[in-house]
C-alpha cells in the first residue's frame, strides 16, 4: 500500500507495479475534492489503470457527491467514520472482482485469437482473411493503388497423406506455411483458407511485382524437398498459384463497382484452376476483368 497526492498518484506509477485498487479520499475542501475527482476520471481513462478498483471515501454523507463519484467510475463508496474491518473487507471484495474481470478479459482475448487463427500453422484463418481482404480493397479504392490476391494450393497433396501418413501431411503444411510467410512482406496477409489452400493478399502492389512474388513463392515450395518426420527422405512438394489484381478497374477506365472480396477470391480461384489444368507447379494470372 502506498500513499500519494492527487498530482503524483498517476505520474509516479511504474509498469508492472500498478495498484489493483485505488482508495481516493475526498477532503472537506472543494479544491482538494475537485483534484481527487479529476484523478478518479484519469485513473479510468489511463490504459494501465483502467481496470483497477476504485474506492472513494467521502468526509460526510453527501448523496450528490457520491453519485457523481460513481458516475465518474468509482466502484465503491464509503463515508468517513467506518471501522477498519469494513474497509479491509471492501478492499478485498474489490480485489477479488478485479481478478475475476482480468481473467474474463484474458479468456475473451484468447478466444478471439483462437477464432481467427489456424491452430496447425498459426496463420490467420478464412474467417479473418475475408474481412481483411475487404479492408484492403476499400483502402485501395481510397489510395488508387492496386493490390494482388492469390490463392495457392499444394499439388497432389492427398498423395502425401496416402503415402506418408496424415502426420507427415501436417508437417508438410506447417513447413509450406513457414516458407510462404518467410517470402512475403510484413504487410502481406497469408491465411490458410482450406485444407492445403492458402490466401495471399499483397496491398499496394503493382502487377509486375505480384507476378515476381508469385513465381518466387512457387519456387520456394517446389525447389527444395520437404523433410518428413522420422525419416531422412526429402519429399518433393509443389504448389500452384492463381493470381488476380484488385484496384485496377479505374486505372483501366472500366466502369461499374469494384469487385468485392468474394469476387476477387473467385477470380483467383479460377486462375488457380487454370494453373492446375496446365500441369501444376506454376503461377497463372487471371485475365483482367473486361
Ligand atoms: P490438387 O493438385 O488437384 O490440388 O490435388 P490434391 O490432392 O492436393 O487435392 P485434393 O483436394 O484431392 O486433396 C486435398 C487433400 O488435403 C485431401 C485431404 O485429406 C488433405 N488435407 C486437408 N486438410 C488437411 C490437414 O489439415 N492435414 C493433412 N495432413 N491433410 C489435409
Ligand atoms: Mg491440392
Ligand atoms: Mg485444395
Amino acid at each position: 500500500m502506498t500513499q500519494a497526492s492527487p498530482e503524483t498518484a498517476l505520474r509516479d506509477l511504474t509498469p508492472g507495479r500498478i495498484p489493483d485498487v485505488f482508495i481516493l479520499v475526498l477532503d472537506d475542501g472543494d479544491k482538494v475534492s475537485g483534484e481527487i475527482l479529476r484523478l478518479l476520471a484519469a485513473v479510468r481513462a489511463t490504459a494501465i489503470t483502467r481496470h483497477a478498483g476504485i474506492l472513494v471515501i467521502q468526509p460526510r454523507p453527501d448523496p450528490g457527491l457520491g453519485a457523481y463519484a460513481l458516475d465518474l467510475g468509482a466502484d465503491d463508496l464509503m463515508t468517513d467514520g467506518f471501522d477498519k474491518e469494513e474497509l479491509v473487507l471492501r478492499i478485498k471484495a474489490l480485489m477479488r472482482r478485479k481478478r475475476i474481470a482480468d481473467q474474463l478479459r484474458a479468456t475473451v482475448r484468447t478466444g478471439l485469437k483462437a477464432a481467427v487463427s489456424d491452430p496447425l500453422t498459426g496463420l490467420h484463418n478464412r474467417r479473418y482473411a475475408l474481412p481483411h481482404l475487404s479492408r484492403v480493397a476499400e483502402h485501395s479504392a481510397a489510395t488508387g493503388r492496386s493490390f494482388a490476391v492469390m490463392v495457392a494450393d499444394l499439388d497432389h497433396f492427398k498423395q502425401i497423406n496416402d503415402v506418408y501418413g496424415h502426420a507427415s501431411g501436417d508437417a508438410v503444411l506447417v513447413e509450406a506455411a513457414r516458407r510462404l510467410r518467410e517470402n512475403l512482406r510484413g504487410v502481406d496477409l497469408l491465411a490458410r483458407i482450406g485444407g492445403e489452400e492458402f490466401l495471399i493478399v499483397m496491398p499496394a502492389t503493382p502487377f509486375s511485382e505480384a507476378r515476381v512474388s508469385a513465381s518466387r513463392l512457387c519456387r520456394k515450395i517446389g525447389g527444395q524437398g520437404f523433410k518428413i518426420p522420422g525419416s531422412n527422405e526429402l519429399v518433393q512438394v509443389t504448389i500452384s498459384i492463381g493470381v488476380t489484381m484488385g484496384g485496377v478497374r479505374k486505372m483501366r477506365g472500366v466502369q461499374g463497382p469494384a469487385p468485392d472480396a468474394n469476387e476477387l477470391l473467385d477470380a483467383a480461384d479460377k486462375a488457380l484452376y487454370e494453373a492446375k489444368l496446365q500441369g501444376r507447379n506454376q503461377v497463372n494470372l487471371a485475365r483482367p476483368a473486361a
